[in-house]
């Protein structure tokens, strides 16, 4: 196995490395929201959330788990 170089740009990710506990981009973007494994679910939630909030909440697929987060679409997702 060649040695991976590790930068401060691109922090290794405990989670893949050794299946602990990790905070990195990746894992801490899909922690901290809600996980919908039903795209239809996400949908429903993000309208139900945008009534409640009164902004615009979208459903997206996430590019790191498999599943669906939402999020508001003025702070990017
Ligand atoms: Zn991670
Ligand atoms: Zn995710």
């Amino acid at each position: 196995m060649p040695r991976q170089r590790i930068t401060l740009k691109q922090p290794i990710c405990w989670s893949e490395y050794s299946n602990s506990y990790c905070l990195c981009d990746k894992c801490w973007s899909c922690k901290r929201k809600t996980k919908y494994d039903n795209p239809l679910l996400a949908l429903q939630s993000a309208r139900l959330a945008s009534f409640r909030a009164k902004e615009l909440i979208k459903d997206y697929k996430c590019r790191y788990c498999d599943g669906y987060h939402i999020g508001r679409v003025h702070r990017g997702i």
